[in-house]
This record gives C-alpha cells, structure tokens and sequence, in this order.
C-alpha cells in the first residue's frame, strides 16, 4: 500500500464505482466501525457506507485514519502483484496465467457421502470436513440456500430454493448440506461475523476467486485482527455468477422449468440442469449471458490465484476436482489428507486437455481487465495460444 491514508472514500471513487468491484465483502468484513452494509437486491451484490459518518461516498472513519477497507479490497490498486509477493515471495511470471501453483492434481473424496453430494469429485467437502475435525478451523464459511443450511438434513442437496446465501457450518452434517455448486453470488465471507461472534477463532472459507483473495490481501497489508482467524481459504475457479432473476426469466420463463423442480446444476460448456423428474435440460451459456452478474464483467482472476488450495470441475473427469495446490497450508493439508486416505488422487496427465483448458479460461477471464486499471493483471501475454 502507498504511504498515503487510503479509505472508503478512495475506495468508492476506485473500486466501487468504477466496475471493478465484485462484491467479495472484504471491506465489510474488515470494518470496525460497523458503517458499511451489503446490498444483493437488484443484483447489485455492492458494499455502501451509511448515510450516518460520512454519507455514501466518505467516511469519517476514514479521515481520522481508519484504512482497514482499503486494505482488505483485493481490487484496489496494485493487489495482485502485493498478494503473489505476500504468499509465494514473488510476483508471477508472465507463464503462469493461472496464478502460481506447487501444484495440479486431479482429487476427489474418499468417502462416498462427500463425494456423492460434492459438485465433483467432493474433494472441497472433504477439505473441510478434514480441518474441522483435525483442529485446523473450528468454524467454516460455506454457502447454503435461502432455507437449507447447516440444519437441513444431510444428502437434502441445495433444496426448491437455490438463492446462494452465506452460512456457517461447523461439523460433517453441515458440510454435507451445503455442498455442490450454486451459480449465484454468495459472499461467504459475510458468514465471519456470526462465526466469531459464537467463538470461532479459526475460519476456513470457501468461496469464488474474487473472494478467495481476501484473507491473503488483508494478511498481506496487515488488515487488523479478522485477517489472523483465516486458517485455510479454498477458491472455486470461476468465470462468471449469476442474478438470482435467470431462475425466473430464463429458465423459468423460457424452458418452463421451475426453480423448485431443479434437483442440481452444472456448467460444462453449457448449464446443465437436472429436474425432480428425473429430466436433463442443456440452456446455452450466450442465452445467459443477460443474467451475468456485474461484478464478475472486469473479474481477471478464473482460478481462484490467491487460495491456499484453487478447486474446479474442468476436464474430460466429470466425478474428479482438478486441485491447484498453491501454499504450503494447502500442501500440508492435501498431503495429510492424501496421506491417510481421505483423498484419492490421480495425476493431471491422466486428462492430457485440462492444462490447455486452464490457460485458455484463465486468459479469457485477464482479457476483462480494464485497461485504465492496475497494469499487473493485464501484463499477462492475452494474444499466445
Ligand atoms: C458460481 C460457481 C461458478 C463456478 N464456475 C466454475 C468454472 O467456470 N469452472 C470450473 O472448473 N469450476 C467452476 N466452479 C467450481 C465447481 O463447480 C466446484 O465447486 C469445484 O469443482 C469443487 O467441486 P467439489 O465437488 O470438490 O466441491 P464440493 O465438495 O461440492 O464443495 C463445494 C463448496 O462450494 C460452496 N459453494 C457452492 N456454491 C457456492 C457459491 N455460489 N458461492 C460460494 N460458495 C459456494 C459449497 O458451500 C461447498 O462448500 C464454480 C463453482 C461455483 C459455485
Ligand atoms: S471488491 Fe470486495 S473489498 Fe473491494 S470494494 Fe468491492 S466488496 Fe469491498
Ligand atoms: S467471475 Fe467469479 S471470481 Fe470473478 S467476480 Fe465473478 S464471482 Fe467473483
């Protein structure tokens, strides 16, 4: 960070209105203050300040010296380059499209029931499962839906209702409630409050790429307190989210298919949906695009390049997660597990395309970076094959 006193209100002229944003509530997070909210309604998914101390635009916070949303926004100024130097010790280099990685590996969960209600190979449920009950994280910030959560029964998968929502999940049953993919937004990272309020002292977080970086840039540029209770973040690769409205105006409106009757969703090229009455659907992602959420229009970052361990379903294995094992807590966690056979893995080489694929999603999702913004995420060679 420059020596300058940067705060909300650089923050709002440089991030929040200028499209970079992506709603990853870093800053919410971050604020001691209590003065900034979230707004999801619209599909707007923004943070704002409160009309009190400051208005929408400042914050006398701030101007008292107060700098610790800025500091958590992995979107401001030149955060990327500042967080690769913070975890791996040095910047990427031109080659690594995908950010840095120790390294690839396809994974997926040995137990059957994690595996079963995973997205993929259930590898993320069994992370999670694993540092909760091997005193790695003693709460987990995951997504559930408007109405499931920890409480709903274990196998319920994500229910009639499929509006992301953060929650928290501290044990096996939680986990398997809440695993599998929604394609709306959910920032997770809001789930920290309620967590740390019930005791929590170490957070594992599951979330999007945007919102993967936040633990690593608030450590980075020593964002207080809540940056230390982040034990072990897990990125999902990602290159785009959706408004909760293409339930209803698109998949509704147009393939009469109603939310309540979708059993789970996928997307392989495609969004692939599978109904309760044991019906498949293919909707093309270009008839989609409309429901796009903003945020995610300026997003560079598709594999999740600042989580300890970066998790997709790409590739020729639909029931494996292909794992970008990045830090050494990642390491050590895949290692364990691997070694006590919690996890089984096979090389990437066994899918001789997926590498290839990385790059070229990676590269798709470094063309949306604006020019006029920080250089670094540009800097990458967006032309080669
Ligand atoms: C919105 C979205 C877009 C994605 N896009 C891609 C992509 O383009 N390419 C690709 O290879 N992979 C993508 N993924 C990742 C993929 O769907 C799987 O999450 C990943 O492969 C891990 O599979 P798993 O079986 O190991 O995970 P699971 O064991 O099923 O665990 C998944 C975890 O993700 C959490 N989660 C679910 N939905 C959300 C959400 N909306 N926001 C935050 N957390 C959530 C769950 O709570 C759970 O903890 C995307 C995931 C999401 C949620
Ligand atoms: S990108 Fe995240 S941290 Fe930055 S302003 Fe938006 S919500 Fe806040
Ligand atoms: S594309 Fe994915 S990672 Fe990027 S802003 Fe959108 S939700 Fe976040």
């Amino acid at each position: 960070m420059p020596p300058e006193r940067l705060h909300w209100a650089h923050l709002y002229d440089e991030v929040v209105t200028t499209g970079l944003c992506t709603g990853c509530a870093g800053c919410i997070v971050a604020c001691p203050y209590d003065v900034l909210g979230y707004d999801s309604s619209g599909g707007r998914y923004r943070p704002f300040h409160v009309e009190a101390d400051g208005g929408a635009a400042g914050c006398t916070h701030g101007e008292r010296g107060c700098t610790l949303c800025a500091r958590s926004c992995p979107r401001f100024r030149s955060w990327e380059p500042e967080v690769d130097t913070f975890l791996f010790g040095r910047p990427r280099d031109e080659s690594e499209l995908s950010g840095i990685a120790r390294e690839v590996v396809l994974l997926r969960a040995t137990d059957p029931q994690l595996r079963a209600n995973g997205q993929d190979g259930g590898a993320v449920s069994a992370m999670l499962v694993w540092a909760l009950e091997h005193g790695i994280a003693d709460a987990a910030l995951v997504s559930g839906t408007a109405g499931s959560g920890p409480g709903a029964s274990a196998g319920s998968g994500p229910g009639a209702g499929w509006q992301a929502v953060p929650v928290v999940v501290r044990d096996r049953d939680g986990v398997l409630a809440t695993s599998g993919s929604r394609y709306t937004y959910s920032a997770n990272t809001l789930a920290a409050a309620e967590a740390v309020a019930a005791g929590a002292e170490r957070l594992a977080l599951v979330g999007m790429s945007c919102m993967a970086s936040v633990p690593a840039t608030m450590a980075a540029r020593r964002a207080g307190k809540v940056a230390r209770r982040f034990a072990l973040t897990i990125g999902l690769l990602c290159s785009k989210t959706f408004d909760d409205r293409i339930f209803d105006e698109l998949f509704a409106a147009r393939y009469g298919l109603e939310r309540a009757s979708i059993v789970k969703m996928n997307i392989k090229g495609v969004i692939q949906l599978w109904t309760s009455d044991g019906g498949y659907h293919e909707v093309p992602l270009k008839e989609a695009h409309a429901w796009t959420r903003e945020g995610c229009t300026t997003c560079p970052d598709f594999a999740a390049e600042h989580a300890d361990v970066s998790a997709g379903g790409i590739g020729a294995f639909p029931d494996w997660t292909l794992t970008l094992v990045r830090t050494e807590r990642g390491a050590e966690l895949v290692g364990a597990m691997r070694e006590a056979g919690a996890l089984e893995a096979r090389p990437v080489a066994d899918d001789p395309g997926v590498l290839a694929l990385l790059g070229r999603l990676s590269r798709a999702s470094r063309r949306r970076w604006p020019a006029g913004a920080d250089p670094a995420p540009r800097r990458i060679p967006v032309t080669a094959s």
